[in-house]
């Protein structure tokens, strides 16, 4: 069949093969689901591989907008002692040092795409537990933070505001940017999940474990409109982690696909209607199964690729 003749291009999506580094099977972490996301987009018909942009390798200088230079030599020659290998929690290995960096470029290429087109998404991103010394939970070096002071530095915007609906707290971003008003920080998230030690965001919203969809919906429609109207964002960084749904393995909400989904059309079209450009990134998400969890993941391009082609096409 062939592809229709668009007169303007379709949502921007970002990948790039080295997104998946290997890992060792029996590893928790779902390596394989960055690779496994962009193949179900295309298979489903959600986005054409012409959609796609690559991210170069990112200068050292880009890491240092947030990172300290120790930090950065260390981990990415594989030198990090022990102890700080093991709080990120994920083995070292030249791949998945290059694999790092690769996609915090990739995120920086999002905020860049979505200021120029009013919404891009990433198939990788948020690694919001990264602090400006140290890794935990998953996070090496925090994209949306270097993102973030990227577009600052280059007089791109004034004003960022992330808003962070990973299951866990977004705490490294919130210590990033706890002194820096330009970048508003918004963390929703299960009060009894990982981080144990909050970090305080502008704004937290903690909820109870067990939340489901419509209770969860309903308070953050309470809190996104009214953020936008306080914070008046030149962009919004969006984390659309899928750790709230009820058969995560990490988170301890009870959200289902369709509250997910209702979820990423709310936070987009709130934002894209109201002429916020967006910029997303996957997230958290630890399911059994991988074909499930991809395609959790899924719902926030096939609601991207909704709302861009009503308010952007
Ligand atoms: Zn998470």
């Amino acid at each position: 069949m062939a592809t229709p003749v668009r007169s303007r291009p379709d949502l921007p999506l970002i990948y790039h093969r080295e997104y998946v580094a290997p890992l060792p099977s029996s590893h928790r972490f779902p390596m394989d689901k960055f690779r496994r996301l962009r193949n179900l987009l295309v298979k489903d018909h959600v986005v054409n591989e012409g959609q796609f942009h690559s991210p170069d390798r990112p200068p050292a200088e880009l890491l240092k907008l947030v990172h300290s230079p120790d930090y950065i030599d260390a981990y990415c020659s594989g030198s990090l002692d022990p102890k700080a290998q093991r709080r990120i929690g994920l083995p070292w290995t030249p791949e998945l040092a290059q694999r790092t960096c690769r996609a915090v470029a990739g995120t920086v290429l999002t905020a860049e795409l979505a200021l120029e087109r009013g919404l891009a998404c990433n198939t990788a991103g948020g690694t919001h537990h990264a602090y400006p010394d140290f890794g935990s939970g998953f996070c090496i070096f925090n994209d949306f933070a270097v993102a973030a002071r990227h577009l600052l530095a280059t007089g791109r915007v004034k004003q960022i505001l992330i808003v962070d609906l990973d299951v866990h707290q977004g705490d490294g971003t919130a210590f990033i940017f706890r002194d820096q008003p330009e970048v508003f920080t918004f963390s929703m998230h299960c009060g009894i999940n990982f981080p144990l030690r909050k970090q305080p965001s502008d704004l937290d919203v903690s909820l109870a474990e067990g939340m489901e969809d419509d209770e969860y919906l309903h308070i953050l429609g309470e809190h996104l409109p009214e953020l936008l109207e306080r914070v008046q964002p030149d962009i919004v960084f969006y984390n659309a982690g899928v750790d709230p749904h009820g058969g995560d393995r990490l988170g301890k909400l009870a959200l289902t696909n369709t509250g997910l989904f209702r979820r990423e059309m709310q936070v987009l079209s709130t934002c894209v209607g109201a002429g916020y450009p967006v910029a997303c990134v996957i997230g958290g998400g630890y399911g059994e199964n991988l074909d499930e969890l991809v395609h959790r993941h899924s719902l926030l391009h096939r609601a991207a690729s909704d709302v861009f082609r009503q308010y952007l096409l």
